[in-house]
């Protein structure tokens, strides 16, 4: 079998510790899934969860310790910044029930769901998918992937996001309206779920707007933290 042209090599981000790789095979985002996050984008209670996608390039890699760089994306006047826990799968499945869910969980990362809000909100206004606002080049900076073996699971701890050192995001993983077991169980409902598939877990509460220069620093306890520098509008 040969291709037409040589294919790019897989999307990855490097493990914590260094040496070896995570390959990305799909990355599912969930909407909405920290209560007062759903309030201040204008919804109350548990609605069930829902789903987007970006594609796995997507990927920023943010290597430990160092501070990444987002060039600023094109067709945007209001770049946000989401925190997010995100599970990186090492098994998958279909249909897989909530008692086994967190065997398919390899590790975990801090990852940023970068959103142009103000196309999103226009796609929304239209219900037209949101694919412009979230799924654009660099739309999600991670840092590496911590295994599971060594983190244990995560169910409950701090998720933090600062701007210029200036706290803009709070969150506990145990607020989570869908938890990391029901939203595996849920995704695999509707999605054949492979090793390699990163599920980026929802946002609390706080999103805001970032300018070129900014700097981020995000945290999730037990994962240290995620240092990324807003560049200038990509070219
Ligand atoms: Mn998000």
């Amino acid at each position: 079998m040969t291709y037409v042209f040589q294919p790019a090599p897989p999307a990855a981000v490097p493990v914590h510790g260094g040496g070896s790789s995570f390959p990305v095979h799909r990355i599912y985002c969930v909407g909405r899934n920290y209560a007062e996050h759903a309030v201040e984008m204008g919804h109350t209670g548990r609605e069930p969860p829902f789903f987007f996608l970006k594609p796995a390039d997507t990927v920023l890699c943010v290597p430990e310790g160092q501070v990444g760089t987002m060039p600023y994306p094109s067709q945007t006047q209001n770049l946000h910044h989401e925190i997010e826990l995100v599970v990186a799968l090492g098994a998958g499945g279909r249909d897989i029930p909530v008692e086994r869910a967190a065997e398919l969980i390899w590790g975990y990362a801090i990852g940023l769901d970068m959103t142009r809000r103000d196309l999103q909100n226009e796609m929304k206004k239209q219900g037209r998918p949101w694919s412009i606002g979230k799924g654009f080049e660099h739309s999600a900076p991670i840092g590496p992937i911590h295994a599971k073996s060594a983190t244990g699971e995560l169910t409950q701890g701090a998720i933090t996001l600062d701007v210029n050192g200036q706290r803009r995001q709070t969150g506990d993983l145990r607020d989570l309206i869908w938890n990391v077991n029901e939203t595996i169980a849920t995704l695999s409902r509707a999605w054949t779920l492979a090793p390699g598939d990163l599920i980026f877990t929802g946002t609390p509460a706080g999103v805001g707007a970032v300018l070129p220069g900014d700097t981020l620093v995000g945290a999730v306890a037990g994962l240290g933290s995620l240092q990324l520098r807003i560049g200038p509008v990509a070219s």
